[in-house]
């Protein structure tokens, strides 16, 4: 049987190495052709030489050298840099991408692998929250699927499988609420960096805990199941669910609602985009309902968490206006993280920020990059006041 080559953009992430533990899990079908990483090189050394890749990248090049003679005595060629990154998803073999770095840095190897043909296994919903008509043209363009890995897109995605075709009426995003689900507005206050990071149900990568907190996550969830489901931002609704069994659900035109459910573990989201359209075994812990014995929903508040009412604004105002609210939540997110904002604070910076920048109703590839870098400028100025 022929293994399929998986490039991981951003192996030694949370998605990456859950990615890596689904790999192990099935040698006899996947392997991974490329691993790359930012900065943490020793946790790319190990993975190389346990995965054996064809290629590494790390796109920090001050750590090239680490890198380089690490692996010297092993046949895995060694890069470095943004460009290499870039470029190394179009390498042949590749079968599959599974772009699972953070932020806006993912636009362009997503871009490159389109052009590429690959098929997009897609953790970084930055992509088609900064520029998701331009990644569906792109796609249609160079007949390449894009499926998603966040569980609530793959929930969604698992609940279409068999509908061919049939209309959606609506898609329901679970939502868990964070960890200030039910902080009042006087206790956002003064919430701290420590606290942020601290999620309920899922361990995930510093950005996007922080993301959750603030249910930014989950206005850009919204923005991603238009580009995938081609829903109108009327038909995507948002329900928390504290417990995350719910992953997200559809209506049908019946008024059928399908759901589905498991464990809040990336690993079968995962799995279930590199094996699609079959399912495989997995040894992951399943679902218990004697222990599970009560699910719950609420309504999302918009007003104690306004980055969720910015992300369904800027998704109505459409353009370049998504891409203006990523930048600026990154400048934000990063901000917080060294304590030069407070928790609330980011909803205002990330308002006044889509103010400010030039508004492009039908914005090119160029325009995404000036439009990043403006917002970016224009964010890092209202901070510092
Ligand atoms: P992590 O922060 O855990 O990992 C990010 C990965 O990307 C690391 O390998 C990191 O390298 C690499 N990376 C970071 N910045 C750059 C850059 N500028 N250039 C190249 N590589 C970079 O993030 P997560 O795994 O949590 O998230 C990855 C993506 O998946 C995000 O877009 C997130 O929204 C999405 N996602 C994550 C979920 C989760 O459960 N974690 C769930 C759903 C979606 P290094 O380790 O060297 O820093
Ligand atoms: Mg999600």
């Amino acid at each position: 049987m022929i293994k399929k080559q998986i490039a991981i953009l951003g192996s030694t992430g949370s998605i990456g190495t859950q990615a890596l533990q689904v790999i192990e899990e099935h040698p006899d079908k996947y392997e991974a052709y490329i691993l790359t990483a930012n900065n943490r090189v020793e946790e790319l050394i190990a993975q190389a030489r346990k995965f054996m890749p064809e290629a590494v990248v790390i796109a920090n090049e001050s750590k090239y050298p680490r890198l380089k003679e690490a692996l010297a005595d092993l046949p895995i060629k060694v890069y470095a840099g943004e460009e290499a990154l870039c470029q190394i998803v179009a390498e042949k073999p590749v079968d599959m991408v599974l772009t699972a770095m953070v932020g806006y840095a993912g636009l362009k190897p997503t871009i490159n692998a389109i052009r590429a043909r690959k098929t997009i296994a897609l953790a970084n919903k930055e992509t088609l929250v900064v520029a998701g008509e331009l990644i569906n043209d792109l796609a249609r363009m160079n007949r390449t699927s894009i499926l998603p890995v966040d569980s609530e897109h793959s929930a969604v995605f698992q609940c279409l499988a068999g509908e061919n075709g049939n209309a959606i009426e609506k898609v329901i995003l679970t939502a868990s609420g964070g960890p200030f689900r039910t902080f009042t507005h006087e206790q956002l206050k003064t919430v701290t960096k420590e606290q942020a990071l601290h999620h309920p149900n899922w361990e995930m990568g510093a950005k996007i805990t922080i993301d959750s907190a603030s249910m930014m996550n989950k206005g850009f969830e919204v923005i991603e199941a238009k580009w995938l489901f081609g829903v109108r931002p009327d038909q995507i609704e948002v329900v928390v669910h504290p417990q995350s069994v719910i992953h997200s659900m559809v209506q049908f035109e019946d008024g059928a609602v399908k759901a589905q459910l498991g464990m809040p573990d990336m690993r079968l989201p995962i799995q279930y985009a590199f094996s699609y359209p079959d399912r495989l075994h997995a040894s992951f812990p399943r679902l218990d309902f004697t222990k599970c014995t009560e699910l719950t929903f609420e309504q999302p508040d918009t007003t104690r968490f306004r980055n969720l009412a910015l992300a369904y604004e800027a998704l109505h105002r459409s353009g370049n206006m998504p891409c203006i609210v990523n930048a600026a939540n990154e400048v934000c997110v990063a901000a917080f993280l060294h304590d030069r904002i407070s928790f609330l604070g980011m909803s205002d910076v990330i308002e006044k920020t889509m103010e400010r920048v030039s508004f492009i109703s039908k914005p090119t590839y160029e325009d995404y990059v000036a439009t990043d870098a403006e917002a970016r400028r224009v964010a890092e100025s209202v901070i510092n006041g």
